[in-house]
């Protein structure tokens, strides 16, 4: 395509028609439908999503595959976002959106941490990631990938692994393998966190110690009496604890700091 792909923006675009067709059978896109694409790249998802929508928004920090795609496509079929997805304004599309995209694997994690602030706009999300990111993502606790990712997303997001990628559909070819997932914004967290920033911070905490004990771990946010007031043993590892346990402790460190202001 005379395009020489950027490694800084996580190029490898997706050749394989075979997973292109997966994953516009998972979105199943409807004429109705607001649909945003993170990352167009040379359009291997784009065209086929406009062969099923009327209109289309993108966002691509490539200046040079965002002026391709604009001369292939008016604006009323495509607009064209050239903006970095990491601070684009996501509730600028309205509300019920459906967002997709084979994400550049560098910056996936801020990324979904970017989106998750949007949650109550969008009506679900499918996004190729590396493998091993949509693993953590899909994570109950006490499994060997469940961490910050997994507690902080499923606070806000329903989330299913829909099916692998091997890294020969790509080019280049990534050295991980990839999944495709898809989320779904709950329609209200249970139970709410009080500050979500707490509840950022807490997990945070946790799972940088995530071999120690949550006596040890969670000193400082927690002690011992107020873990075992909650209900929860103070000799389980951050990695034991729901997300519902998350939230009742940054709440529970909330209501201290609001008794003793
Ligand atoms: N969707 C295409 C495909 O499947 O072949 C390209 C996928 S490629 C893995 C990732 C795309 O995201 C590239 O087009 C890249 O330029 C774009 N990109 C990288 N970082 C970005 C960012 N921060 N904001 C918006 N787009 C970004």
């Amino acid at each position: 395509m005379g395009h020489v792909p950027r490694k800084r923006f996580g190029q490898h675009f997706l050749h394989d028609r075979h997973t292109i067709a997966k994953i516009l059978d998972a979105l199943d896109p409807r004429p109705g439908d607001r649909v945003v694409e993170i990352g167009p790249g040379l359009g291997a998802l784009t065209r086929p999503l406009l062969e099923r929508v009327p209109h289309l928004h993108v966002v691509e920090i490539d200046r040079d595959l965002a002026a391709r795609l604009e001369q292939e496509y008016g604006p009323e079929r495509l607009t064209v976002h050239r903006a970095d997805a990491l601070e684009f304004d996501f509730s600028l599309m309205g509300s019920n959106l459906r967002v997709v995209g084979n994400l550049p694997y560098n910056v996936s994690t801020p990324l979904l941490f970017h989106l998750a602030r949007f949650a109550a706009g969008l009506r679900d999300l499918h996004f190729m990631l590396q493998r091993e990111v949509v693993e953590r993502m899909v994570s109950t606790p006490s499994g060997s990938a469940y961490g910050r990712l997994s507690v902080m997303l499923q606070y806000r997001f329903e989330m299913e692994k829909l099916f692998g990628v091997a890294p020969g559909c790509f080019r280049p070819p990534p050295k991980v393998d990839s999944a495709v997932v898809r989320m779904a914004p709950l329609a209200q967290p249970e139970p709410v966190a009080m500050d979500e920033e707490l509840l950022a911070a807490v997990v945070t905490r946790a799972f940088t110690q995530r071999r120690k004990t949550l006596r040890n771990a969670l000193g400082g946010v927690v002690d011992e009496t107020e873990l075992q007031s909650l209900g929860i043993n103070p000799g389980l590892r951050p990695e034991n604890l729901t997300v519902a346990d998350y939230v009742r402790i940054a709440n529970l460190a909330s209501r201290r700091a609001g008794q003793a202001a």
